[in-house]
This record gives C-alpha cells, sequence and structure tokens, in this order.
C-alpha cells in the first residue's frame, strides 16, 4: 500500500480569507486572465495549465518556466486544488488497481484502473460526486446515501493522479480510456462533469480523445439534455437494468421522476460523434433481471436505436440481497439480444476482488450519512 501526501488546502483555515481559486479546475483562458489581472503577463497563464495538467506537477517551486514573483503570487494566493491525498491499493488479480482519494474536506471518493490486456490500453473509472443520491437498489454507493457534489479540480486530479501512477509503473502505458461511472451520478453534478471534460481533452493538457470518454447516466434526463447540448463529443452510457417502467421503478427508484419513455427519446436525440453509439449498461441480477422474458422484452425496446448493450453479472456486496446469475442464464440473455442483431459484451467486472467493480465504490467504511438526501434536492 502506497500514501502519498498532497495539495495544500485551497482555504486558509479559519483566518477568515477568501477561498482561493483551485487552478487545477481552470482552463487556459481563465488561468491567463487570472495571472493577468495580477500583472503578470498573460501568456503565462497558459504555461501554468501545461504544468498542472500535461506535466501534472505538484508544487509552485518545480515550474521552472515561470518567474520567481510569480510563483511566490500563485503560492500565496492560490491553491493548486485537486485531491488531498491519495492510497493506492493492492493490485487486483486481474491487473486492476483502486485509488483511494481523500479530499480537502476529509470526504473520501474512489477511482479504478483497468487494464485491456488484449490491446494494451488503460481505463479509468471515476467518481463524480461523494456518494450518491440516486440509490439504486443493487448499488453499494447508493447505500451509503449523498455527501456532495465533486469539484471540476477534484474530478480532473482523479486522472492526473491515476495517469502518474501508471507512467512511474511504466512509462510506455496507454492511458486512454476514461469512464464515469464511479461513485455518483454525474448527470446530477454536471457543470463540473462537462468542464472536466474539456480541460482533459485540452491538446495543451492531458489530451483525452472525447470519443474515448464515457458518460454513465441512470436516466437523468435534464442532465442528458445540458449534456448533449454542451457537444463535449463524449459518449454516454445508460445504465438500464431492466426492460419496463415498472421492473426499473422496483430497482431504480429514480425512474419514477424521469420515465423510461423519455429517457430513452433524449437517447434517440443525442448527438454521438461519427461511428458511436450509446451503450446500454444492464446489470443480471439472479431471478430479476435476468430471465429470458426480459431479454425478449429488451429487443422491441431498443429496436432502431444505435446501441450496444454491456451485460454486467451482478458484483455480491455485503448488505445487498440480490445474486449473481450462473453463466447458463448469462450465456441465454447474451444469445437472444445477439439473435436479434445487437451487438453485446459481457463485462465480467475488473477489481471484483478489492471491491472495485461496478456498484461497489464505497469510498470509504462508516462514511454514511446520517439522512439519506432526496435527489429532488440536488
Ligand atoms: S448505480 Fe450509479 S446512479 Fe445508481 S446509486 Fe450507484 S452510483 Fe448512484
Amino acid at each position: 500500500m502506497q500514501v502519498e501526501e498532497r495539495n495544500a488546502p485551497a482555504r486558509s483555515g479559519g483566518s477568515g480569507l477568501a477561498e482561493r481559486p483551485r487552478l487545477r479546475g481552470m482552463s487556459p483562458e481563465q488561468l491567463e486572465g487570472l495571472v493577468r489581472a495580477a500583472g503578470f503577463d498573460a501568456y503565462r497563464g497558459r504555461q501554468l495549465f501545461q504544468w498542472l495538467h500535461r506535466r501534472g506537477v505538484r508544487s509552485f517551486g518545480e515550474m521552472r518556466n515561470l518567474p520567481g514573483p510569480l510563483r511566490a503570487w500563485l503560492e500565496e494566493n492560490t491553491s493548486p486544488g485537486g485531491i488531498a491525498r491519495a492510497e493506492v491499493s493492492s493490485e487486483s488479480a486481474d491487473g486492476s488497481f483502486k485509488f483511494l482519494f481523500e479530499l480537502d474536506d476529509g470526504r473520501k471518493v474512489e477511482s479504478v484502473l483497468m487494464p485491456d490486456p488484449v490491446r494494451e490500453y488503460w481505463t479509468l473509472c471515476v467518481s463524480s460526486q461523494v456518494g450518491c443520491a440516486v440509490d439504486c437498489k443493487f448499488c453499494v454507493t447508493g447505500l451509503n446515501g449523498f455527501f456532495r457534489q465533486m469539484r471540476t479540480d477534484e474530478i480532473v486530479d482523479q486522472v492526473l493522479y491515476a495517469r502518474h501512477y501508471l507512467h512511474q509503473r511504466d512509462s510506455r502505458a496507454n492511458f486512454r480510456n476514461l469512464v464515469y461511472m464511479g461513485m455518483g451520478e454525474p448527470l446530477l453534478n454536471t457543470g463540473p462533469v462537462v468542464e472536466s471534460i474539456r480541460l482533459l481533452t485540452n491538446t495543451e493538457g492531458v489530451d483525452l480523445s472525447p470519443r474515448r470518454i464515457t458518460v454513465s447516466t441512470s436516466g437523468i434526463v435534464p442532465g442528458m439534455i445540458e449534456l448533449s447540448r454542451a457537444r463535449t463529443g463524449a459518449c454516454l452510457a445508460v445504465s438500464l437494468n431492466a426492460p419496463t417502467q415498472e421492473q426499473r421503478e422496483a430497482i431504480m427508484p429514480i425512474t419514477r421522476k424521469y420515465p423510461l419513455a423519455d429517457v430513452l427519446d433524449v437517447v434517440r436525440r443525442y448527438p454521438f460523434a461519427r461511428n458511436k453509439r450509446v451503450t446500454f449498461e444492464y446489470v443480471l441480477m439472479k431471478g430479476l433481471t435476468d430471465r429470458e422474458e426480459d431479454a425478449h422484452r429488451l429487443v422491441p425496446l431498443l429496436r432502431g436505436l444505435p446501441c450496444k448493450v454491456n451485460l454486467i453479472p451482478f458484483n455480491p456486496s455485503p448488505g445487498l440481497p440480490y445474486e449473481r446469475p450462473d453463466e447458463e442464464s448469462i450465456d441465454r440473455f447474451a444469445t437472444i439480444l445477439m439473435e436479434a442483431h445487437y451487438t453485446v459484451s459481457v463485462r465480467w467486472s475488473k477489481a471484483l476482488d478489492l471491491g472495485g467493480a461496478c456498484g461497489q465504490l464505497a469510498g470509504q467504511k462508516g462514511q454514511r450519512t446520517r439522512a439519506r438526501q432526496s435527489f429532488d434536492k440536488l
């Protein structure tokens, strides 16, 4: 296990001073404006962005091409922002890593870095909220409730940290894909999620391809519309999990507010990049969503939608009453969809032994809300 101390907090503890700008959540243009307003050349802001994002440095002292007075001003008046402290779990048997990140208020979130052994690239699954208010009945994060939104700089820093960790282990490793499928519902925190996509795809920074970024939602219709209007180029995944409104309501209460028909309507109008299509995530739970009749209902439901279906056998977790189906049922379910000419993959979740698989991210033992906050209030 590796523990690393990180950034100084953005707030001057108890001094009454205003909150400092958190630079890791700012665009090159915003950084240019910041340094210009402080009396320095605007182009220094762009250099600052490159240090923070492309090189991922952690202290102003390392920014060697910035003049001393600017570094001193930054030290005095700003914060790099991001994660306060990070811990890396031991490697999973499948080669994945789970990161436990402590934020500047002591809250914790998790991310999982997963290898694709065949095509030799890595995918990071990031969190977008501390906890989650959506309350999907099959998810540990939902079970623990909602704490707070994550800021842009905190979302971005999960990527910077994981990329740095990976490249320390193997400088040639291909850090390529990003999925917003960790703790939280990304489209109940759409502003910071969209901003983080813009920062992470900036060619002067991490320079991820938007085509390699996927935002997964439980079906938050206003957030889906906002994401589509933002034209980030990111792909969309919808956590479907059951083929009818009634079945969905039983395991995903959010469906009462955003009915399945409305969700599919937004999917139909989503501005997918060329050759891209929506991914429907479908958690297979024994006797509940894995039956042949469920697969047969799914076939007409998705007809006409450019899509692929990811089947995710349920990952058992303490406190959740559901079971994983046997392989025969999983095969049968997949076959029905494939015979109807859908593209289907079965996602045998990574990092199962670390508790880092889909629906298993909990942040911290004992990190529970006293009263679960309703999604209506977000
Ligand atoms: S599955 Fe996603 S949206 Fe549902 S409770 Fe878990 S984290 Fe929230």
